[in-house]
């Protein structure tokens, strides 16, 4: 078993188009791809615009049927928490995720580049990279009450440039708290484990820290796992090495989108 459900194409900031990413897909042996394009949000160019979501939703549907007895295509898309999609109507699933911090009426990306974490720790969060961790799984955590919800998206993105701890240690206890509260929170949901950071070189270790898939087996939680894939040769990067980093941490299943619903399929069948 092979799956990807959180996939970028040229409807929003991914290289590649549909069909690419499709031949891709089954070049890599892969049994289900889901597209989860960027849902719209004004005056954010890596989102759907609502001209390209109408062609989106048009193609995806179109291939699912062309490519039916050589691929499952699912259509999906990645929700951000400041702009609810609400219907899920006409999505398979819906990812949900958090791309930004809003601070007296400023709006910005926590997952652009270091230089602009550093200034929101500093400068809106008086230094303390806790404040703006309570924060973010603050908001993150709002999508308990959002039933269009299925997969919670990159739970701890706000870690991007922090592999060396240079904002926070991952075992203080205050921000483990915070993520652990949300995993308790969430935890009718589905986890990706997302390796897109390492295809981009930002990081060597999918989301989420190793500490937080251990709480996530300890609470019998589901996960899936994802590539945030933007670039069609990264459909499956980092894959075997996060399947043994998801077996290691004793997960004996993974969630897998069917044709009615997720079903839990054996940790052995997947590579
Ligand atoms: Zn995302
Ligand atoms: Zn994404």
């Amino acid at each position: 078993m092979r799956q990807n459900l959180h996939t970028h194409s040229t409807y929003c900031d991914g290289k590649n188009s549909i069909r690419d990413m499709i031949e891709t897909a089954i070049e890599k042996k892969f049994d289900i791809l889901g597209f989860s394009g960027h849902g719209y949000m004004p005056l954010d160019n890596c989102s759907m615009s609502v001209e390209n979501t109408r062609k989106y939703i048009a193609e995806v549907t179109a291939m699912k049927e062309e490519y039916k007895d050589r691929l499952t295509i699912f259509l999906g898309v990645e929700q951000d928490v400041l702009n609810r999609v609400m219907v899920k109507e006409p999505f398979d699933f819906i990812i949900g995720s958090c791309h930004e911090m809003i601070h007296e009426g400023q709006i910005l990306p926590i997952d652009y580049n270091r230089g602009i974490m550093e200034f929101m720790t500093d400068v809106w969060y008086g230094g303390d990279f806790r404040v703006l961790a309570k924060e973010y799984y603050t908001m993150i955590r709002k999508m308990k009450e959002w039933d269009e919800v299925d997969i919670v998206g990159h739970l701890d993105l706000i870690t991007k440039y922090n592999e060396d701890e240079s904002f926070i240690s991952f075992t203080d206890p205050a921000y483990i708290k915070e993520a652990c509260d949300t995993v308790d929170a969430l935890k009718d949901k589905i986890f990706e484990v997302n390796t897109g950071a390492i295809a981009r070189g930002y990081r060597k270790t999918p989301y989420p820290h190793i500490s937080l898939l251990k709480y996530m087996k300890e609470k019998d939680v589901r996960i899936c796992l994802n590539s945030d894939c933007h670039n069609m040769d990264d459909l499956d990067c980092f894959y075997n090495e996060s399947l043994e980093m998801i077996r290691a941490c004793g997960f004996k299943s993974m969630s897998v989108l069917g044709e009615d619903w997720f079903y839990e399929e054996d940790i052995d069948s997947f590579f």
